[in-house]
């Protein structure tokens, strides 16, 4: 096979990796190639401080000797298979570099031989960029679940970013699903990645030059959907990622049947809706200090038709209006219609001067949604507003509100 039909095949493979989300759609219009977001396995991700860089993102093998039902890589698959060799990885991407189209690397694999034998395989073409070739640009390494812990170690030498999906919500979900996998074994992954990371901290703090360990953190990434689990224990298990494991970020895959899939997956893919609704509730976890609890119950799935921060908003409306030049940061994130800038903004610009609606407006705040919810020197929502019951219909942004940034 030529290495145009494998890259052809890797980078479709790899599409399925949430990590690098532009290139996992397939909305470019037939025989167009203008903003095409298919092609060749180019993809953007974001590094750490805010840049979007364009990856080559390939898988190093599709053969997979495991059995994962919702992938499309799994032995049972009838897919076509290509195989990349260390050195075709290294130069593509020495390619594709010095033309210009990429500003790093996202590679994975299947896992053919061994679990150790493939990591070696992966980190080999990491060890060969960097080390031969001066490669500076970025690396985001998949990592094999139950590869022994020196290898994942120097792994983290080589990528900015190391990754070991969890794949599915709960453990009952992979034993149906993922039969070869278990939390544990990813967790442990995770935890030498989390420990490398610490170590390098802990080294820099006390002043002493060690080499660079994954600065770019660890992500990993559940695929949603394929099993009746709720988006309460999928966010707990989110939650106790991010404080366990310390992630960066968790990705959040919905289902895609693939052919010839397993009876136990469900005929069709969840709405993409959901996808979006668990990010808006991640967001509020990481970032606006909600516990899982607060977004959703166990037992139940985010509302589709409404942001998770203004269902609690309305679901708790004898906590507002909040007094804009008043309340405390942590009730402040609580509004909808208002973002983590707009907060702090609010905290510095109230430190001189009372703040008014129009002030609000200024801020880019999405007043829309905001005004039932907060009170300002000039603006108080009658309180008998808060109490109608249309609340909910009047307040949802749209396309074409002044967006208030993250909110
Ligand atoms: S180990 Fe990875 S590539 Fe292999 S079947 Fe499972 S999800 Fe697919």
């Amino acid at each position: 096979m030529d290495i145009r039909r494998k890259l052809e095949v890797l980078a479709d493979a790899a599409k399925y990796d949430a990590s690098c989300a532009s290139s996992g759609s397939s909305t470019t219009r037939r025989d167009r190639r203008l903003g095409s977001t298919e092609g060749m396995g180019i993809c953007h991700s974001y590094t750490p401080d805010g840049r979007c860089v364009s990856l080559l993102k390939l898988l190093l093998t599709n053969y997979c000797v495991y059995d994962c039902k919702f992938c499309v890589n799994r032995v049972s698959s009838d897919t076509p298979r290509a195989r990349f060799t260390v050195a075709e990885v290294i130069r593509l991407t020495l390619d594709f570099y010095r033309r210009n189209y990429i500003e790093g690397l996202f590679l994975s694999s299947g896992i053919v031989g061994s679990v150790d034998g493939t990591m070696e395989q992966l980190i080999a073409v990491a060890r060969g960029l960097r080390e031969d070739h001066g490669f500076g640009g970025y690396i985001h390494l998949k990592l094999i679940p139950g590869a022994s812990p020196e290898l994942v170690a120097e792994a983290g030498r080589w990528a900015d970013r190391l990754s070991a999906n969890i794949e599915l919500p709960t453990e009952q979900d992979l034993r149906q699903l993922a039969p070869e996998k278990t939390h544990a074994e990813v967790t442990g992954t995770m935890a030498v990645v989390a420990d490398g990371i610490a170590e390098r901290a802990a080294d820099a703090r006390a002043g002493l030059t060690a080499p660079a360990f994954a600065p770019a953190g660890q992500s990993t990434q559940m695929v949603v959907g394929a099993t009746p689990t709720t988006d309460g224990v999928i966010l707990a298990t989110a939650d106790a990622l991010y404080r366990v494991q310390k992630l960066r970020r968790v990705y959040y895959s919905a289902y895609s049947p693939t052919p010839h899939a397993d009876a136990r997956l469900p005929a069709l893919r969840p709405p993409l809706l959901r996808e979006h609704r668990l990010y808006q509730a991640d967001w509020l976890l990481r970032f606006y200090g909600f516990e899982v609890r607060e977004v959703v119950a166990p037992g139940a799935n985010l509302a589709l038709d409404v942001d998770p921060k203004l269902a609690w908003a309305l679901a708790n409306r004898d906590r507002f209006p909040v007094d804009v030049n008043a309340a405390p940061r942590e009730l402040l994130l609580r509004v909808p219609g208002v973002g983590v800038r707009n907060v702090d903004r609010i905290l510095a610009i109230r430190r001189h001067h009372a703040l008014t609606a129009a002030d609000l407006r200024k801020l880019r705040v999405n007043w829309k949604t905001a005004a039932p919810f907060v009170l300002t020197g000039d603006h108080n929502p009658a309180v008998r507003r808060l109490d109608t019951v249309g609340l909910k219909r009047s307040v949802q942004p749209t396309l074409f509100d002044d967006l208030g940034g993250d909110a």
